[in-house]
């Protein structure tokens, strides 16, 4: 038999009908708009509100919350991500819940892209599984709540003066995340060093262009306390990278260079660590495989987000206690989150302890 035919045929197995009885099952997928607190601007973007995909996965009696944010560096928005689960409703309804990993490897054979929308579908069947099973997912996956990080606090990219002023706000988070990428980093690193003497963390966002640039500058931020680089130079660029790391002190941490699990091993010479996040990697199975995958080739690792209500930022917190960063803190730049669930204690994630993701709504 042909390579691809056999592969192609043993790939499609059927799906098992569900084999609880009791409770018809439900989906619901919509568009919610999540207000900023600041406009917030990267190199990528500027804006006052995000919009995510929210789904809900209802059965006996259980409900389970997931979100996604669609990346627009992946074409991907809020509507698209809502047609991919439509694309899935009917497959969902007949499907067994409990065999959630072959669900989502089903979800991902029938949907190209959408790593979004296969994020809030995965996070809202692991919500469910973990009410079902009557555990917190912290538990689900082996993990001691103890053990999580404390998260950065994100700082975007502002004018000296509001620069200032966030970093004042930002008082109660011991470490600070600062974007830079663009021509005024050292005004803006400035202003930041100029009210804290905090350790910082800076992510470029693919901003810089050459590797002599990434240098000069990576030697720069290093005079300034800072303690690592995200992505300094465009995804593509990894040869470029492994050039720039050879000439620095600093660690480099891939994030736009890493999607999925499958990116990791060509990044090993270039970076010391990943970035992953749900709503990039599409949910937290594959995220968990990403971490390990990164642990097993003695890279460094860090859970981030997109800027998200409390529903995806939690589920990442779940997943935290594996990290040895975290930039968790997508639900905090929003002022009408829909949900509580993971909070920070002076920059520790401390994680709900019911069960699934341990969300409660905001009355
Ligand atoms: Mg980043």
């Amino acid at each position: 038999m042909h390579r691809r035919t056999f592969f192609q045929s043993a790939a499609a197995i059927p799906l098992a009908k569900s084999l609880g009885a009791a409770g018809a099952p439900g989906i619901e997928a919509r568009i919610v708009r999540l207000n900023l607190r600041h406009t917030w601007t990267t190199t990528m973007s500027s804006s006052e509100y995000r919009d995510t995909l929210h789904v809900s996965y209802s059965r006996d009696g259980f409900t389970g919350h997931g979100e996604g944010a669609p990346i627009v560096r992946y074409k991907e928005d809020a509507k698209s991500a809502q047609q991919a689960v439509e694309q899935v409703r009917s497959m969902l309804l007949s499907a067994d819940p409990m065999q959630f990993a072959k669900v989502m490897a089903e979800v991902f054979r029938r949907v190209n892209g959408e790593w979004a929308g296969k994020a809030a579908l995965d996070i809202a069947l692991m919500d469910w599984v973990g009410q079902r099973l009557g555990i917190p997912l912290y538990t689900y996956f082996g993990l001691d709540p103890k053990d999580t990080p404390l998260t950065t606090f994100s700082i975007g990219i502002d004018t000296p003066e509001i620069t200032k002023q966030k970093t004042r706000e930002a008082a109660e988070y011991p470490i600070l995340k600062v974007k830079v990428g663009l021509a005024t980093d050292e005004p803006t690193i400035e202003a930041v060093r100029s009210v804290t003497k905090k350790p910082l963390r800076v992510d470029a966002n693919e901003g810089w262009k050459n590797k002599e640039e990434a240098v000069r500058k990576i030697n720069w931020l290093e005079r300034q306390g800072v303690e690592f680089i995200e992505q300094p130079l465009p995804a593509a660029m990894i040869e470029e990278t492994r050039w720039v790391r050879s000439r620095v002190h600093m660690p480099i941490i891939a994030d736009e260079a890493c999607q999925h699990a499958s990116d990791i091993p060509k990044l090993r010479e270039a970076f010391d660590g990943v970035n992953v996040k749900l709503d990039k990697s599409g949910g937290m199975l594959e995220a968990y495989r990403m971490l390990q995958i990164a642990k097993a080739l003695g890279m460094k690792t860090m859970l981030g987000c997109m800027i998200s209500s409390s529903v995806s930022v939690t589920a990442a917190a779940h997943l935290s206690p594996l990290v040895d960063f975290a930039d968790l803190d997508g639900n905090l730049l929003i002022a009408n989150d829909p949900f509580h669930g993971v909070r920070v204690e002076k920059g520790k994630l401390i994680l709900p302890n019911r069960p699934g993701l341990g969300l409660t709504p905001v009355k």
